[in-house]
């Protein structure tokens, strides 16, 4: 599942190719993904100009300008096996291709095998205006910006017993800590994943906001370094390689105190953790 940093470097490359150009052609060749596409997206989009590209958790804002008609954003989300890459135009079409924009020479193709994916058109002007949209309105912060805090991780999980891992994965107090994350940010904070939210200190909350930015930042890197080819459309964006120290890695030795590392099911979620390092 595309998790937030392979949806923040798609949000790069879209920008790197698409900002300031005009869209010459929009083409949608399924009425539905998760649910129903607007039946009037292509002829909508056709004529406008890419004027900024954003993204709020694991959703991408494109703004599509026009100077003459009203002005609206593309929201897209890639589901459960989405991609939006950049390919040359007359690159082939393969199976589960459901949308592309021409751009030029160059086209962002959306491909979703699942079709857990979704494409919405948004007539409002502001990105803020986006923000009120019901998909976007119940979101937590952003995990990179400055508004998520150790006082506001602190103070939303006052009198919360559920797991920290599960008041961390919910998405309502911050956005896009998806579950390899979310186990590899625990182990680096030294927290337990079945502590209660509740018992959370001021101060672990400072070492935890600080690991979570830790392991997206590096995972976006590690996304960024193959982002020139994925622009060029040589090659398909993958998942990115983390460097886990917990994730996938039960019944081998922790990198940190070589205890084997254990696995247990959360909200039926794989989480897995060192239970010398990594404390209730
Ligand atoms: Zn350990």
């Amino acid at each position: 599942m595309p998790e937030l940093p392979e949806v923040e470097v798609t949000r790069r490359a879209i920008a790197q190719v698409a900002l300031g150009h005009v869209i010459d052609e929009a083409i949608v060749r399924v009425p539905r993904l998760r649910w129903d596409v607007p039946a009037d997206l292509a002829r909508v989009l056709a004529g406008r100009r890419v004027a900024s590209v954003a993204r709020r958790g694991k959703y991408l804002l494109v703004e599509c300008t026009h100077t003459q008609r009203a002005p609206g954003w593309l929201l897209v989300h890639l589901g459960m096996s989405g991609s939006f890459t950049v390919v040359a135009a007359d690159t082939p079409l393969r199976k589960h291709d459901h949308a592309d924009l021409r751009l030029g020479d160059r086209v962002l193709r959306y491909h979703d095998p699942r079709r857990f994916g979704s494409i919405d058109w948004l007539p409002v002007a502001t990105l803020a205006e986006c923000e009120a949209h019901p998909l976007l309105a119940g979101l937590g912060v952003e995990p990179l910006s400055e508004q998520f805090t150790a006082e506001l991780l602190w103070q939303r999980t006052r009198g919360r017993r559920v797991a920290i891992k599960q008041a961390l994965l919910a998405g309502n107090i911050v956005v896009g800590v998806g579950n390899i994350y979310c186990s590899e940010a625990l182990f680096r904070a030294g927290i337990h994943p079945a502590m209660q939210a509740q018992r959370l200190s001021r101060e672990r909350a400072m070492r935890l906001v600080a690991a979570v930015r830790e392991t997206l930042t590096e995972a976006i890197a590690a996304g960024g370094s193959s982002l020139r080819d994925f622009v060029s459309g040589e090659q398909e964006m993958g998942y990115f390689q983390v460097n886990a120290r917990v994730y996938d890695r039960a019944g081998q030795p922790c990198r940190g105190c070589g205890n084997t590392i254990r696995k247990l099911l959360q909200g039926q979620r794989a989480t897995y953790y060192c239970s010398v390092c990594q404390k209730r």
